[in-house]
Parts: structure tokens; sequence; C-alpha cells
């Protein structure tokens, strides 16, 4: 029996990353800090806290509330984009510790008629890789009829699958394109298929999955110069264009906060070619900061463009996400040191109730920002999750 498998009678654990604990003893201090099972105050290492509430919904220490789910659905990808993997060597989770259909179904399930999750994003790895995606999506739609269901994908394979994805309940895609040239995109993903990222796009909305954004992470010296370029080509297919500051969580550790190309760069590169606007709808909790995008002298709006800072301008305190990885383990922000593993107390028998409780204890745990009650990812004592992007789900 693995460490997985280990124990009948444990209840939720956090789980130090690569490690085999299996029980805590953590406690709240008067702060409201959690300690760690040695008693020593906060990060690294803050195991899981007591002091969450026992029903509702998934409140944090700092008062916010989780009602954003994110689910990965397998840590595999086709695609080796040089900021989120490593070109070769990427351990992959074993297929026994990838949730079944039926054990993602039942913890979405948990997480909106318990918890209050009122959006579901499906993403990886890359999810299409995943041959009984369109299953997972039915299962999850029959329980929650009304539920936004929305999927980050690289679109490779997409053309094929658009329709069925729609059919089984989707409602709409994130598709990751950082280029619009051939070379850049196989240099940038190491693998030469913009042209079939391009197919999926056109089949996603042939298909009605929209409104679909474009991701794009911006790299100095490879595709820095493309903002404008794709801005326009986005707004022209009626798509959404997002850039993503790159993050400290790529597989070959070698980002730098020198080469984040700043969101304030972005906006002032889109306003050499566009008129911004800030969008009066607001951004409430969502990541990306929103604009009106208007070619110049014109006043009908082309589009929308958003912009996701979460390393120059971070947005913590408003942040309303949770994520469960593909191997079923909590972790309540994409920094974070501590993963709540829920699948094993899943499978070791779990009522709802109980499942749903593990996942309070874990959410009240929640850390301010970027894995830690400290602010920042530059900052000096910044420690890089061991997992990286695409083994947690972005
Ligand atoms: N494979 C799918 C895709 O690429 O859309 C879904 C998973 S991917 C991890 C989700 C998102 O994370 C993508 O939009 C990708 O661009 C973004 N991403 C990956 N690594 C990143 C990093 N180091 N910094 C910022 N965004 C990153
Ligand atoms: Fe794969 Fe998405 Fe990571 Fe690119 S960003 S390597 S497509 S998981």
């Amino acid at each position: 029996m693995d460490a997985e498998h280990a124990s009948a009678t444990r209840g939720p654990v956090a789980v130090p990353l690569s490690a085999t604990v299996t029980t805590s003893s953590a406690t709240m201090t008067a702060s409201g800090a959690p300690t760690t099972a040695s008693g020593a105050t906060g990060e690294p290492g803050a195991v899981r806290a007591t002091g969450a509430p026992r029903d509702g919904g998934l409140l944090d220490r700092f008062g916010r509330v989780a009602t954003d789910l994110r689910v990965s659905v397998i840590d595999k990808c086709n695609l080796r984009c040089t900021y989120c993997m490593p070109a070769d060597g990427m351990p992959w989770l074993p297929q026994t510790q990838l949730m079944s259909a039926d054990e993602i179904r039942r913890i979405v399930r948990v997480a909106v008629q318990s918890l209050g999750a009122e959006e579901l994003r499906i993403t990886g790895g890359e999810p299409l890789v995943r041959k009984d995606l369109e299953v997972i999506i039915a299962g999850i739609r029959e329980d929650n009829p009304d539920l936004p269901i929305s999927m980050t994908t690289n679109a490779v394979g997409l053309d094929r699958r658009a329709q069925a994805l729609k059919d089984a309940g989707l409602n709409r895609v994130n598709v990751s394109l950082d280029t619009l040239h051939p070379e850049t995109f196989a240099e940038l993903t190491r693998r030469p298929h913009l042209d079939k990222v391009l197919a999926g796009l056109q089949a996603a909305r042939a298909a009605g999955l929209g409104p679909i954004k474009i991701n794009a992470v911006l790299l100095r010296g490879i595709n820095d110069t493309e903002v404008v370029p794709l801005v326009d080509w986005a707004v022209s297919n009626g798509f959404e264009m997002r850039f993503i500051e790159d993050m400290p969580l790529d597989g070959d550790r070698s980002w730098s906060a020198t080469n984040v190309i700043p969101a304030r760069d972005i906006r002032a590169a889109i306003e050499e070619a566009f008129t911004l606007t800030a969008d009066p709808r607001g951004r409430g909790a969502a990541p990306a900061e929103r604009w009106e995008v208007r070619r110049p002298g014109e006043t009908a709006l082309a589009g929308h463009v958003g912009i996701i800072s979460s390393v120059t301008e971070p947005f913590c305190a408003a942040c309303s996400r949770t994520r469960v990885t593909a191997d079923g383990r909590i972790r309540s922000c994409l920094f974070s040191h501590e993963e709540t593993d829920l699948l094993t107390a899943l499978r070791d028998g779990a009522d709802d109730e109980g499942l749903a409780q593990i996942w309070r204890d874990a959410m009240w745990a929640k850390p301010r920002a970027h894995g830690s009650d400290r602010v920042g990812l530059a900052r000096a004592d910044f420690v890089q999750p061991e997992r990286t992007m695409s083994a947690i789900g972005g």
C-alpha cells in the first residue's frame, strides 16, 4: 500500500508537497495565523488551521469566500510551453492517482451543492489529453444544470471535439495562444502546432463555445513585440485578448522578476495603437483587469482586453478561487506550499459533509497572498512551490 492510501482513519491532512505526512495537530494563534505541527507560527510549512466554519461556504481567515472552482483533470500535456513545463523529464502522476470521471463529478457536486461554488473551470495540464473529457463534463452538467462551466485549453485537437464538448455541457473556452507566428509558436511551445490551435479555435467558435478568451504570456525577446498584432487579431475575430504576466511556476525554474513584462508596459504598448477605457463593469474578483478597446478615431467598441498582473499588481485581496489538482488535492492558492488530500478521504468513504468540511478547513488556512502571509512574488524570501503550473492546474 502506498502512502496515498495508507490510513483508513485519518482526517483531513495538509500535505507538504512530496511529503508523506498524514496527520496534523495545527491550532490557531490569537492573531489568527496558523501554527505548524511543531508549534511555530506561520509559513513556510504552515499546516491545516482549525477554526474554520462548520457549515456554509469556503471562507478564509482574511474574509474572502471562494466561489470560483478550478479543477485540473490531468497533469499531462501535448505542448511544452517554456514558461510552464521543462522540455522533458516531467514526472507524471500514475494513472491510479488521477481522479476518475466519477470522482471529479462527486468533488464538483460537493463544491457546488454543499459549499456554494458558483462557477467551474476545467484545466490541466491539457484537458483535451483526457479521452473521457466529454464524459466528465456530461456528468458534472447532469448534477449541476445551471453551473457555468468553462475550460482553459491549448486547443490542440479541439477541432475534432468542440461540438461534442458543447453537447456535453461545456459553456465556453479560454484558449492559450502566445503568438501568431508559426516559428515563434514552435520555439515557445516546443511543438509545431499553431495550425492545430487555429483550427481548434475555429471549431470552438462554430460550436458556440463563447465568449472565447485568448490567453497569452509575454516573454521578453520572444513574443513581446506581438502585443498589438494579438489584440488586433483577437478583436477582429471577436475574441477577448488577455495577457498574463509570467509567474514563477515554470518547470525549468528559470523565472526571473526582471524578465516579467509588467502590466503597465502591456497597457502602454496597446495604447500605441488603440484607445483603452476601463471596463465600466469593473473587475470584481476576476483575475483580469478589463479594458474596452477602440480603434483610433472610432467611438464604436472594437472589443475587450484583459491583463492579469499577478506579479506587479497582485489582486490576492479579492481572490475567490479554490483549486483541485488532478490527483484530488485542494490548493487554496496557486503558490501554496501545502495541499489537502481530498481524494484519499473520498476513496476512504467520506460522505459529502465530511468532504465539505475538509475543504472548509483547507480554505480557512489560505495564505494572504502568493502562498504566504507576506505579499509579493519578487520578494527575496519568495519560494517557488514544488509543483509547477501544469501540475497544479492554471
Ligand atoms: N494547457 C491548457 C492551456 O495552456 O490553456 C491549460 C493549462 S495551462 C497551465 C493554464 C494557463 O496557465 C495557460 O493560459 C497558460 O498560459 C498559463 N500559464 C502556464 N504557465 C504560466 C506561467 N509560468 N505564468 C503565467 N501563466 C502561465
Ligand atoms: Fe501545456 Fe498549457 Fe503548460 Fe502550455 S501552458 S505546457 S499548453 S499545460
